[in-house]
């Protein structure tokens, strides 16, 4: 994975460590606690430039389109373990923020970039409802048009940073077509007839929060329209792509991190009055999990070239998200059997590291969505 870093990159790198070790170790305790991140975590990546690196200067962003500076904030804060922090930028910069930047208007980009880059506006996405998570078509939340506002009703659920979010974009139809009925609309803090429900109670990423929400005849201008009307589900099979390779950098990252720490572990724990690395089957369980790092490693890399170079399809895309979160699911669950008893331990981060990843194979779409999606591109 590293060859596809150059010198700037590596630079970036280093200075996304150090902001992990001054603005999310001392925090992510509480944040935890809290079940939620603070906004802080925004306000000081935006601070730091790690927020809309690819936006346009004149908007207050780095003017560097390139994917690589994204892949290495998401890749380093999930090797730190501090997933959910993770999962909150990753977020805010590789998932919503191109609805932001490709869909807008000069009005729009102005209303809503500076706040978005600073970290002052944290973006979510609603697309799920309580009803429909994988079929996007049977989505339900209706937006009427009435004068120079519409009206939506109806609810979604799981949304992430779904509490803090001040712009959520939110998938609703405007039209009865399965596919060609559905528009993105993007629903402000404050607006009336828009309610959040409790911040959901998961059994991992403690500190994401991850929402309901509820929309009674929400009266939104028709400026916060995205793009065209009806054309919401090309959209956002346009941004999945890049959406799934985020997902399949975090899964690495977070795989390297609890590898990381399982080497350094069998190092020093002892048993039978040698160190438990010495035995056979933690050499060969090591080699293999090192191994297994390599090839997802050599396949990100290969994907996230081809993003750059604008050739990552749906199909890759897929590909690299199955590959990826299954994969971490078993770097992580034989990484927490290497620790024993102690792997089981919340202070152990390896015991974070195993619940956090479970989710993986199911957002961003499910690991058997994947398999749909690579099947049916062999006429199947
Ligand atoms: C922590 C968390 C954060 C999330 N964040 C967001 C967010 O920010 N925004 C957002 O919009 N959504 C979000 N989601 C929702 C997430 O994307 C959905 O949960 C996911 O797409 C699956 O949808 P579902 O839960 O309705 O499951 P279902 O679609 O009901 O699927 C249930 C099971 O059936 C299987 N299945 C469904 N269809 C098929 C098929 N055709 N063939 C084979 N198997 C199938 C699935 O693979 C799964 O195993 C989040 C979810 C969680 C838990």
């Amino acid at each position: 994975m590293d060859e596809i870093f150059e010198d700037e990159h590596l630079a970036f790198g280093e200075s996304v460590k150090q902001f992990i070790d001054r603005h999310i170790a001392p925090n992510f305790d509480d944040w935890e606690k809290n079940k939620i991140v603070d906004r802080s975590l925004f306000l000081e990546a935006g601070k730091a430039g790690f927020i809309g690196v690819d936006v346009d200067e004149s908007y207050g962003g780095g003017g560097v389109g390139d994917f690589r500076y994204n892949a290495l904030l998401n890749l380093e804060v999930s090797r730190s373990g501090f997933t959910g922090a993770a999962l909150a930028l990753a977020l805010q910069n590789d998932v919503v923020l191109p609805y932001f930047s490709d869909l807008t208007n000069d009005e729009q980009k102005q209303r809503w970039l500076p706040k978005i880059v600073t970290g002052e506006y944290v973006i979510a996405i609603a697309m799920t409802e309580p009803n429909t998570g994988s079929d996007l078509a049977g989505i339900r939340t209706s937006a009427t048009l009435e004068g120079d506002h519409y009206l939506i009703n109806g609810s979604k659920t799981f949304i992430s940073n779904g509490q803090n979010a001040d712009l959520v974009v939110v998938a609703v139809r405007t039209s009865p077509d399965p596919h060609r009925g559905l528009s993105l609309i993007v629903v402000e803090r404050g607006m009336p007839g828009f309610n959040r429900g409790r911040n959901l109670d998961k059994i991992g990423l403690a500190s994401q929060d991850t929402s309901e929400l509820f929309f009674e005849n929400c009266r939104v201008p028709r400026e916060n329209l995205l793009g065209e009307e009806n054309q919401g589900f090309y959209y956002l099979v346009k941004n999945l792509p890049q959406e799934r390779l985020s997902l399949a950098i975090g899964a690495l990252g977070a795989a390297e991190g609890a590898f990381g720490w399982t080497v350094e572990y069998v190092k020093e724990r002892k048993a039978f009055g040698v160190p438990i690395g010495s035995f056979q089957n933690s050499r060969f369980q090591i080699a293999e999990l090192s191994t297994e790092l390599d090839v997802a490693g050599s396949f990100v890399a290969s994907c996230l070239n081809a993003h750059l170079q604008g050739r990552l399809d749906a199909i890759r895309a897929a590909k690299v998200k199955l590959h990826t979160t299954e994969m971490q699911l078993r770097v992580v669950d034989r990484c927490l059997q290497l620790h024993g008893g102690y792997g089981y331990m919340r202070e152990y981060p390896i015991a974070r590291a195993y619940i956090d990843a479970r989710i993986q194979t199911i957002y961003g779409g499910t690991s058997e969505i994947m398999k749909e999606i690579i099947g049916r591109s062999y006429g199947l």
